[in-house]
């Protein structure tokens, strides 16, 4: 009989709607009904729109903060829990775009994203099981040992504290066999993100940010003093924030700019007592690998192993429906076989899927936007994003106040525009295809090698 991982029915049985990691919060928000004042609006409860209600009520501003569901439904209640720098990024994808002296920048702020987080669960009291681990970036077959030392050396010239882990040293750490040599970023490391968004909420909700919850932004007008419109009401307040990352296109905005793409995840059962202690993996280090779509393997504080991404998926016209991804969920219990073939009869709890946002040139779209430039925006990151938006939080808040942050002044750069329908739809698909044959190549390489028992 196949594995459990294979046969595990993982729609019916496994799939949750909002993550594997959080419930729906038992204390709800109002719904918005009449009208509402404040000093700004942001629109989106996840690490940035929470973060920058945070931060603006820590400059006296009065904040009212409108979540089309619940603060915590998107990305940042269902991603993997990397806090991490910029171990991960195209490098040399983005420094030839912008040149060495702004790439160098904008590694800051990626870097930034991991003090900043750590210094907010401290500030708020928010519990969710980090560690302190740090994250390596890791080969599963010899031929990709190149592109990892290159990275590494474009990384470091650009000023990201990095590593190199040789056989050698990933086996002195207990990293599981499959994973061959890495580089190693020493700072961040994972951590429950539905308690930290959870955690941001209640610290939204002490602090005073007035949350309304089932309550989408459905239109605005602009002016000098901005009315955003839901079903039950409306807030006013001379700066707005679209904190709504895969979704602001659907708000008529950055459509042009960003890529919503869907990224999921699968949770396995706890692993027993016995099997974590013949895995190894003590330190427990974030894993991430360098395929063209990468994989991803965590432990959690419960013991179990999740896996993201490796199957990426685009919606036509950008849409983001709260659907399963079969063949994603499939293609992770496939890439879990792979890299622990010593797990084969554990079964899955859960898996998931969310969407995040994409750049052409893979960096952050942050700025403003309308008349009076009082429309603020932020989306990008891709699957950087629990540093990165949280960090936003900062620069957005500053920016609302009338500074502009230097880490802000870093980012601004022309993003390249996104393909008009159709053929967004193509090149998406058509990249999607031919980066899942590459990695397909990788990992039948990598399995022959392990079933001939020599090193991949
Ligand atoms: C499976 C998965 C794994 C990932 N793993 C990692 C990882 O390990 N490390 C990492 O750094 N990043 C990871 N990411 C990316 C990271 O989660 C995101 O970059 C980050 O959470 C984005 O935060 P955000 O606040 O910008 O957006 P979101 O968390 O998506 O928040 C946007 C909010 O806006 C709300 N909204 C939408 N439309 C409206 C409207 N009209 N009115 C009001 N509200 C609205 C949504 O309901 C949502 O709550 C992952 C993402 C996924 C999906």
């Amino acid at each position: 009989m196949e594995a459990n991982m294979a046969t595990n029915n993982l729609t019916t049985e496994a799939f949750r709607t909002i993550g594997g990691w959080l419930e729906r919060p038992a204390d709800p928000q109002p719904q918005l009904t009449g009208n509402v004042n404040a000093d700004a609006i942001i629109v989106g409860g996840g690490f940035a729109g929470l973060n920058t209600a945070l931060e603006l009520r820590a400059r006296g501003a009065s904040v009212v903060l409108l979540e089309r569901d619940f603060a915590g439904f998107g990305a940042s209640g269902r991603n993997a829990g990397y806090l991490g720098g910029g171990l991960g990024l195209e490098y040399d994808m983005f420094a030839k775009r912008v040149g060495h002296e702004q790439a160098t920048k904008i590694v800051g702020f990626y870097e930034a994203g991991v003090p900043y987080v750590e210094a907010r669960l401290a500030a708020s009291g928010i519990a969710c099981d980090y560690i302190q681990s740090g994250i390596v970036r890791a080969a599963v077959h010899a031929s990709q040992e190149g592109k990892l030392r290159k990275d590494m050396a474009t990384g470091m010239s650009l000023g990201a504290p990095l590593q190199f882990l040789d056989h050698a040293a990933m086996r002195a750490r207990g990293i599981p066999a499959a994973f061959l040599c890495g580089v190693y970023a020493a700072g961040g490391g994972t951590l429950d993100p539905g308690k930290y968004v959870l955690g941001l909420r209640r610290a939204a909700l002490q602090a005073g940010v007035r949350i309304f919850e089932n309550s989408g932004l459905q239109a605005y007008h602009e002016g000098k003093v901005i009315t955003a419109h839901t079903a039950g009401g409306k807030a006013t307040a001379p700066y707005m924030v679209l904190a709504t990352n895969a979704y602001t296109p659907q708000l008529g905005l950055l459509g042009n700019k960003v890529t919503p793409l869907r990224v999921s995840a699968i949770e396995t059962e706890p692993l027993r007592a016995k099997q974590l202690a013949a895995l190894g993996w003590h330190g427990r280090e974030g894993i991430m690998t360098p395929h063209w779509t990468m994989e991803s393997f965590r432990l959690t504080a419960r013991n179990t192993i999740v896996a993201t991404t490796k199957q990426l998926n685009y919606v036509y016209g950008g849409g983001t429906p709260n659907v399963p991804d079969n063949d994603a969920y499939a293609a992770l219990a496939s890439g879990l076989r792979d890299r622990f073939p010593m797990l084969q009869d554990l079964g899955i709890r859960a898996c998931w899927s969310g969407y995040v946002s994409l750049a052409y040139d893979a960096l952050p779209v942050v700025g403003e936007t309308g008349t009076h430039g009082n429309v603020l925006y932020s989306a990008g990151c891709s699957g950087h994003g629990v540093a990165t938006q949280s960090l936003m939080g900062l620069l957005l808040a500053e920016r609302v106040m009338g500074n502009e942050h230097p880490l802000l002044a870093a980012l601004r750069h022309k993003t390249p525009s996104v393909l008009p329908e159709p053929l967004q739809w193509c090149a998406v698909k058509s990249a999607l295809r031919i980066t899942g044959l590459l990695d397909a190549i990788t990992n039948h390489r990598a399995r022959g090698a392990a079933t001939q028992g020599v090193a991949p």
